[in-house]
């Protein structure tokens, strides 16, 4: 897909990379973070960084602050303070009660033997009232879709492809959906860009917005780097780590794999500078769709 490099949305760009501290940098959030500050430092835009720790049970201990301090090795500090989805509870519950008020919201006490293979949620099956409940979402039976930037429209039926999906835990917490939706409205994020495995979450994530009276933003979905056995890095035991004391390697694969001539970069030494000749030479039309093996480290 050939896109402007302008941005659709006419607002001051915001932009944002939201990483999980389940782990250190590795490959393929570099990629999401790459993307996303050099479509902001192109739009003349304002690039966040949200810490995603709303899943204490997959955290490791002193991620987050080596995943920022290795952002800002590879030259990418944030733009402003960064936040910590823990710390902002109060606005997931804000909306969580808007939800319910509206009669979108339910407690569900299903559990996954409940739902059986595939468990997709259409009606309340428990066969325990006793447990504790989680929250989920009644979906439509309608097509919601949107037009990515790079991966062209995409469209899901929820209740068919996902069914009534969960806003909050039943440990206690808020689920991704319901937090990510709050966080893009209220930090002012224009465009969204990231890995496209999040694709399929995008159309809940825009239901979300409707029901709580949300902008949407853009979104931009960048193809993932799979594995030679085609699993997604961060998913497979081989995802590939980065060295932020040497982050010039992992710096031009990552700006190969996006679409970058891999020559201009060779001599460079400092991802500063590699980021900034990354982009005056910023061409939407290179960004490949998909991409299945990362590219080699061109020679040093
Ligand atoms: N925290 C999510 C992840 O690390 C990304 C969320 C997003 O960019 O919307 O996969």
């Amino acid at each position: 897909m050939n896109f402007s490099s302008t941005p659709r949305n006419p607002a001051p760009y915001r932009g944002r990379f939201a990483p999980s501290p389940t782990g250190d940098l590795h490959f393929g959030s570099l990629l999401a973070a790459v993307g996303s500050w050099v479509r902001a430092r192109t739009a003349g835009g304002t690039w966040l960084l949200r810490i995603e720790d709303l899943d204490p049970p997959r955290e490791v201990p002193g991620a987050a602050v080596r995943q920022i301090e290795a952002l800002a090795r590879f030259g990418m500090p944030a733009d402003e303070p960064i936040e910590y989805q823990s710390q902002r509870t109060g606005l997931y519950r804000a909306a969580l009660a808007r939800l319910r008020a509206d009669g979108i919201a339910f407690d569900c006490r299903c559990s996954r033997a409940d739902l059986g293979p595939g468990g997709i949620h259409h009606q309340c099956v428990a066969a325990d009232p006793s447990r504790p409940a989680a929250v989920r979402v009644r979906v439509p039976d309608a097509e919601i879709g949107f037009e990515d930037l790079l991966q062209g429209r995409f469209a899901q039926r929820l209740a068919q492809d996902v069914g009534d999906f969960v806003v909050w835990r039943v440990e206690g917490w808020p689920a991704y959906q319901l937090a990510v939706v709050v966080d893009d409205a209220e930090q002012g994020i224009t465009e969204v860009v990231r890995g496209a495995d999040l694709l399929d979450s995008t159309p809940r994530q825009l239901f979300l917005q409707r029901a709580l009276g949300l902008p949407t933003p853009d979104y931009l979905h960048l193809p993932l780097a799979l594995g030679a056995d085609g699993a997604k890095l961060s998913k497979s035991s081989h995802s590939l780590p980065v060295d932020p004391l040497d982050p010039m390697p992992a710096l031009r694969a990552a700006l190969a794999f996006l679409g970058w001539p891999t020559a201009p970069f060779r001599e460079l030494r400092s991802p500063e500078a590699a980021l900034a000749l990354a982009c005056l030479d910023f061409d939407p039309a290179r960004l490949p769709r998909v991409r299945a093996l990362p590219a080699p480290d061109p020679p040093a």
